[in-house]
């Protein structure tokens, strides 16, 4: 086992910050000065089958709320336009993409997984074109490190006030001493239950000799 591993205190942690159970948590690849977890590293393929493309997930409190007010103030529409405009960052950008396939192989590698075709060439957060989910984009920052990701680097920036690796906030982020979350509930078991109900729904149609093509939505990010 790399030493990057998840301990069962990183699991712990990492259940308390999302208020959920956490699964198939392959690195734990940035921690806060403190130790605990920044960022979970997710299999490309969770133990239910389905897909998983965000390899880099953001974990800290701290540090999605100030996320989510960077994306409150517009940021990502400025963003993709300016990869419009700059063909250096547009290069970057798409670089950085690269880099996030070329993580998640080794991610998947550590998982002992075969290959994910249906996210093959398939990164998340926007790349390459276009930013659609900073928190991706500062995930990927926080576990690769400065210099690959121009975008992610800037909003690391952009949100230094609030959140920074280098600072530890995490006794005003969370609350350690709560029940440690155990139903699953996270979106692709909803997911998964939801396409089950869909699929029962459909054979239910096709028994009664009412059957339309279903086609059930693809989750994005
Ligand atoms: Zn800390």
């Amino acid at each position: 086992m790399p030493d990057t591993a998840p301990t069962d205190d990183d699991l712990t942690t990492l259940s308390l910050q999302l208020g959920r159970p956490v699964r198939d948590v392959v690195e734990i690849p940035a921690r806060c000065t403190c130790g605990n977890p920044l960022v979970a590293a997710t299999a490309p393929r969770l133990s239910n089958g389905i897909p998983f493309p965000t390899t880099f997930y953001l974990t800290h409190p701290a540090a999605t709320q100030a996320v989510s007010r960077l994306e409150a103030d517009g940021v990502m529409a400025e963003m993709s336009q300016r990869l419009v405009d700059d063909a250096e960052l547009a290069a970057g950008h798409r670089a950085a993409h690269e880099n996030y396939l070329a993580e998640r192989e080794r991610i998947r590698g550590l998982a002992g997984l075969d290959p994910v075709w249906e996210i093959e060439g398939i990164s998340a957060g926007g790349y390459p074109e276009r930013v659609k989910c900073l928190h991706v984009l500062v995930g990927h920052a926080l576990a690769v490190g400065p210099g690959v990701t121009p975008l992610g680097d800037e909003a690391l920036e952009r949100i230094a006030a609030d959140f920074s690796p280098e600072r530890c906030v995490c006794a005003d982020s969370w609350d350690a001493q709560a029940e440690v979350p155990s139903e699953d509930l996270s979106r692709h078991v909803r997911l998964l239950r939801q396409r089950e109900q869909e699929r029962a729904a459909v054979e239910a149609a096709v028994e009664s000799g009412s059957a339309e093509e279903n086609t059930p939505g693809r989750e994005s990010q």
